[in-house]
């Protein structure tokens, strides 16, 4: 289902030797939703279908939504595979986007992209889980590993119907 990329090894040395407490319960999250990431799977009446990749690290996501008559996110899943970060990013970001109007989605997202590259920015309340990826921001070369889904919901939502692909990598 997924596989741990060599440099996981490294953000799991540094956690454990670099962070205080509190964030080795986050690292503990991100591992729980690494090994059983949440609404992973087939999304059979998918309007629109977005492969991302993210060359940098090996991962990959196939991201598939359904929109309800709003235009909102009624089912999300994905599929693929990659590092730790990768996964639980992509695990954590479903479980917080499904049933969300696509302003709110938008909001999400660009709260998102603060917290995992702004050093200074306190992270917002309404992130909820998603701030336990807040300890990626200390390692810039996994911030493409923690916005890869992101950059495929984004893409999902621009595209709104058919299938899409998106990286990591500008072309
Ligand atoms: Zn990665």
């Amino acid at each position: 289902m997924f596989r741990f990329a060599q440099c996981d090894n490294r953000v799991r040395g540094a956690f454990v030797f670099m962070i205080p407490e509190i964030e080795e319960l986050y690292q503990e999250v991100i591992l729980d939703h690494s090994r059983r990431p949440r609404n992973f799977g087939e999304l059979p009446d998918a309007a629109v279908r977005v492969h991302g990749d993210n060359p940098a690290c090996g991962d990959e996501i196939h991201l598939a939504v359904k929109f309800d008559a709003g235009g909102g996110l009624e089912d999300i899943k994905f599929s693929g595979h990659g590092c730790a970060i990768s996964q639980a990013s992509a695990s954590l970001m479903t479980m917080k986007l499904k049933g969300k109007s696509r302003a709110e989605v938008m909001k999400m997202l660009r709260a998102f992209h603060d917290l995992v590259t702004e050093g200074t920015s306190e992270a917002p309340k309404a992130l909820g889980d998603l701030r336990v990826m807040q300890g990626v921001r200390k390692f810039p070369q996994r911030v493409k590993c923690a916005m890869l889904a992101w950059r495929a919901v984004e893409q999902a939502l621009e595209q709104g119907v058919g299938e899409a692909t998106v990286s990591t990598e500008l072309a």
